[in-house]
């Protein structure tokens, strides 16, 4: 099945999503400082833990929802299918489960079904961070969900 594309527009500010798991969350933090300059110009939010650690050590304003093991990570999936974020920036442990795993999975996979970009690592997001995108609005092709909904509501009815 065929689908037409749709133009997806990011605005010259971005709207950020942190997330860092346990192990993870000095390098997040590390790198939120060292990238200070840049994201003081965009909208961050993130998970309950993460985004206090951030806030606390950079001084920037971050949104923060409910802790990732309390649901923080379906709030910020949920934002992301509502077409509320432009990007995440995702440190997760390669190493240890989560209680929360299942959620974590559907986080990572509800990025990629939006299209957004995401960073599980410091290489990514520094490639991200210094990207002229972030400085200018972006337009990208995806799919059009709404087309698919159509298709599927037809091909269900008689
Ligand atoms: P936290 O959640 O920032 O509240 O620790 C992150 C996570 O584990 O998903």
């Amino acid at each position: 099945m065929a689908y037409e594309g749709m133009v997806q527009i990011m605005d010259k500010q971005k709207r950020v999503a942190l997330v860092a798991h346990d192990n993870r969350k000095s390098s997040l933090v590390e790198w939120c400082e060292e990238n200070k300059n840049v994201l003081k110009r965009h909208f961050l939010l993130g998970t309950g833990t993460t985004s206090k650690l951030i806030a606390e050590a950079t001084g920037l304003p971050v949104k923060a929802y409910k802790s990732g093991p309390l649901g923080g990570d379906q709030q910020i999936g949920a934002r992301i299918a509502q077409g509320e974020i432009d990007m995440l920036i995702f440190f997760w442990d390669p190493l240890e489960a989560q209680p929360h795993d299942p959620d974590v999975k559907a986080l990572l996979r509800i990025a990629a079904v939006y299209d957004i970009p995401v960073a599980n690592n410091r290489a990514t997001a520094d490639f991200l961070i210094s990207s002229q995108y972030m400085n200018e609005v972006y337009r990208h092709e995806v799919f059009d969900y709404n087309k698919v909904i159509e298709d599927r509501v037809k091909s269900f009815s008689k």
